[in-house]
């Protein structure tokens, strides 16, 4: 496996500069396999269970790069790095935050919608889920303003919806009606807030929007708004 200085890999993962990492090592605040490393320039190797197998501060070491979250997208927080206001980064560990290569979100959900959320170090594996290209299914449970006409699942079928300024239609979205103002639609396509967008253009409005899958993964029902799981990344790189 790959090696890589102490000192570069904490710094990376964001436990300070790498100063600071040397003091550490000195204090003897870094374990492995249980034995004190004082040499903040020892080479490591990266394998998997090098998490396990490290302590800083007497914690275990936090994930390697590769790293790959689900997270249950509560209301009201924004996935940027830049917007004022609360980020879904916040919803991390602090140090988390500091992490080179950044984690970033796979796509967006607007800050007025919740559920299932993935977050990635991994530009490879984001492209893979991102790209126009890749076709992923987002399935979203819609709460509508007013009750359904009837006629949405046909036109969302047809590949013919157009949105208000825009020239190419939206490609065939799945539709299943729930009764009353509930349904669920899955899109492959992304565009810049489509199923709000797309009720729009059906002649209602959307009130609540929620994701509960993604490609073949869902939102397990025990993960709770606000709350995260780190994923295998190997597994996650095999669903996309
Ligand atoms: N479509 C939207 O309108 N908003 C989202 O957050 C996701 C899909």
């Amino acid at each position: 496996s790959k090696a890589v200085r102490l000192d570069k890999l904490l710094a990376n993962l964001g436990y300070g500069s790498r100063r600071e990492i040397q003091g550490l090592a000195r204090a003897g605040g870094i374990v492995l396999d249980g034995e004190e490393v004082a040499d903040a320039g020892a080479r490591i190797a990266l394998d998997p269970d090098l998490p396990e197998r490290m302590r800083i501060d007497g914690e275990p070491l936090d994930p390697l790069p590769g790293l790959c979250l689900m997270l249950h997208k509560p209301l009201g927080v924004t996935c940027s790095h830049k917007e004022a206001g609360p980020l879904v980064y916040g919803l991390l560990p602090e140090r988390w935050r500091r992490r080179d290569p950044a984690l970033s979100t796979v796509g967006r959900l607007d800050k007025e919608t919740s559920g299932l959320l993935l977050l990635t170090d991994d530009g490879a594996l984001l492209h893979r889920i991102i790209a126009p290209k890749a076709s992923v299914a987002k399935r979203y449970r819609v709460t509508l303003d007013r009750p359904l006409r009837g006629d949405e699942g046909a036109v969302l079928a047809s590949g013919t919806l157009m949105l208000e300024g825009e020239d190419r239609p939206l490609l065939p979205v799945a539709f299943a009606a729930e009764g009353g103002t509930h349904c669920t639609v899955t899109l492959t396509e992304g565009r810049y807030h489509q199923v709000r967008r797309m009720f729009a253009a059906l002649g209602n409005h959307v009130a609540a929007l929620h994701r509960d899958r993604v490609g073949g993964l869902d939102l397990p029902a025990d993960l709770a708004p606000g709350a995260y799981r780190v994923m295998d990344a190997a597994a996650v790189g095999m669903v996309f």
